[in-house]
């Protein structure tokens, strides 16, 4: 859907006003497009580059140093008019003459055509190259069929650098036909977009599939198919455009995945990271690549993958610095690679040599984590669903991915001769990275806390107990900063911590104490559905959470009955070994 707009036919205007609005440091208006707000070399060639509205960034996302001089605009998806186009470029020109470029399209060459001769007419020398890199458009054969795709911006890339660099007319001429030779795109389509006011997007693909070669406004592709995996999209991308290598081109490429409008940058990179490895393995050296938004279609979905073949003087062009209002590069030095290893390469954490009495803890401690894990995986779903009330849903899920990790951080760990101070922390340390979220980082501090409570000690006595439930629970108030009443994890654990205290102290038992606080634990937890949140994620939807158990809460009463009963068990155990 586009939404924002109070008169559909004064859209793509409009955008443009709002568009030289935020970006004044880089184009100035004209009457049909934009020019570049910023100085050019007297006598330099002027590029101008246009099309349909639409597409940003192109075209006028484009102007500015080291790309385009200016940008004439039409309405949505039309081309300019030939008045339009000739005042951007006699506004834009600075007297070394005007290249103008873009993509092979009926309307665009009609105007833009005219717009040319008018100039020229004028004393304004004006050449044109138009990019066809759409290999879906048409055979090789009839090259100049095609139509312009992402490979926009490879021309105008190549073209702008060139003039910018002062070359003449004819040489950036030459280099723009050269890398509009060099450059072959292919696209695909999820779905069509919609002009703004329009109640039908401007056309379909069938949900679940993926049409290949579909043009960017609708123009038919040359097969459908069913939605492919990444990984089968990237090949088939490759494939398809290698088998199109230009006449001459060597082992240098620049690859660009191109997203529509609709396709998140976070699919794009992932698409991205799949094409490179293809190219390498093809033995290609790539340049300078781009992933990102380049040419779109208002909000279609589809993305596209475009090869720019190099060779010396088009990599010196692509890679030259540009900065306009959507497109930058620098020529900002690289920090060596082996300068960021170096520094993450510290030496490898070293503990000291476990006491015989904290080694024979490591195995309870991991024994006591395997607790803690199984009482998590049974209630993962539950949790999850408490979470979704009035929060993100995630609590099932991250305990999940916390308490994973911890366990098998803590079993290297013990493997590794650990004594059960470093088991703890290391057990805390990966809850924390891989949990993620408010309980990840609590959980996980606590347990860190817990391991330097008991250290690495000669003996331990039954006290010590005392010293660790503490230890956890001040790590989770001091980093939650929470109280009780704030609806958390801290309404179970304090009245856990109080009752373990108090039960151990008068009967002097650890696992009646576990028992005991536990019960607490969960009564306390289940409680809090009468609590208001006062902090975490759920507090913004206090009311939704009302008559609701705080997730948090309620795990943490899980684990502790899950932990006091494993306690009992390894004691019997014990009980049995010395029997
Ligand atoms: P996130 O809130 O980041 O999605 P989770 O869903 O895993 O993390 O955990 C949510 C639980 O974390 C809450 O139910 C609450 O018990 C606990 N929590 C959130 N913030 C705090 C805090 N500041 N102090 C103590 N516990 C907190
Ligand atoms: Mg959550």
């Amino acid at each position: 859907m586009t939404r924002i707009f109070d008169d559909p036919a004064k859209f793509a205007d409009e955008a443009l006003n709002g568009f030289v609005a935020a970006n004044r440091r880089y184009v100035a208006r004209v009457d049909g497009g934009v020019v570049r707000a910023t100085e050019m070399n007297p006598g330099q060639v002027a590029l101008i580059v246009g099309g349909g509205s639409g597409h940003y960034p192109a075209f006028a996302g484009l102007v500015g140093q080291g790309l385009a001089a200016g940008s004439a605009c039409g309405n949505v998806f039309a081309s300019p008019a030939a008045a339009q186009v000739y005042r951007v470029a006699k506004a834009a020109q600075v007297g070394g003459g005007v290249l103008l470029s873009y993509g092979n399209y009926a309307g665009d060459v009609l105007h833009f055509g005219q717009a040319q001769e008018r100039l020229n007419a004028e004393g304004i020398a004006t050449r044109t190259v138009v990019v066809t890199d759409d290999v879906a458009s048409a055979q090789i054969g009839e090259i100049d069929k095609r139509r312009g795709i992402a490979g926009d911006l490879t021309v105008f890339k190549i073209a702008g650098a060139a003039a910018d660099a002062g070359l003449t007319l004819t040489e950036v001429e030459r280099l723009a036909m050269k890398a509009n030779f060099r450059t072959r795109s292919l696209g695909v389509g999820f779905d069509g977009c919609m002009l703004p006011g329009a109640t039908e997007p401007l056309f379909r693909v069938p949900d679940g599939q993926m049409s290949l070669g579909l043009g960017i406004h609708g123009e038919p592709g040359i097969s459908d198919h069913d939605l492919p995996t990444a990984s089968a999209l990237a090949e088939l991308l490759v494939t398809r455009l290698l088998a199109e290598k230009p006449d001459g081109a060597g082992t240098r490429v620049v690859p660009i995945v191109n997203g529509l409008g609709a396709v998140k940058y976070d699919e794009l990179f992932l698409l991205y990271g799949k094409i490179e490895k293809l190219l390498v393995a093809a033995g290609l050296d790539l340049i300078e690549p781009e992933c990102g938004e380049l040419v779109t279609s208002l909000n279609m979905s589809g993305l596209s993958l475009t090869l720019l073949w190099l060779d010396d003087e088009l990599e010196m062009y692509w890679a030259a610095p540009a900065d306009t209002a959507a497109f930058r590069k620098s020529n900002l030095a690289q920090r060596a690679r082996r300068v960021i290893d170096s520094v993450l390469a510290d030496a490898p954490s070293v503990w000291e040599p476990a006491t015989p009495a904290s080694a024979k803890f490591s195995a309870g401690a991991t024994a006591l984590l395997r607790a803690v894990q199984a009482v998590v995986v049974e209630h993962e779903s539950e949790l999850g669903r408490l979470d979704a009330i009035a929060g993100d849903g995630d609590h099932g899920i991250g305990m999940r991915r916390g308490v994973d990790a911890a366990v098998a951080a803590a079993v290297s760990a013990a493997e590794a001769a650990a004594g059960v101070d470093q088991v703890l922390i290391i057990a805390g340390e990966a809850w924390a990275e891989k949990a993620g979220g408010a309980s990840g980082a609590l959980w996980g501090s606590a347990l860190c806390a817990s391991g330097r409570a008991l250290g690495n000690r000669e003996r331990y006595s039954p006290d010590d107990a005392v010293g660790v439930v503490s230890a956890f629970s001040r790590a989770i108030t001091d980093l939650g900063k929470a109280e009780a009443g704030d609806k958390t994890m801290v309404d179970a654990l304090l009245p856990f911590v109080g009752t373990f205290i108090a039960t151990y102290r008068s009967a002097a038992s650890l696992q009646g104490a576990l028992f005991a606080a536990a019960a607490a634990a969960t009564t306390a937890a289940s409680q809090t559905a009468e609590l208001s949140p006062r902090r975490g994620r759920a507090r913004p939807l206090a009311e939704r959470s009302l008559g609701h158990p705080d997730p948090g809460a309620v795990s943490f009463g899980l684990i502790a009955a899950g932990i006091a009963r494993a306690y009992a068990d390894l004691s019997t155990e014990r009980e049995d070994v010395t029997a």
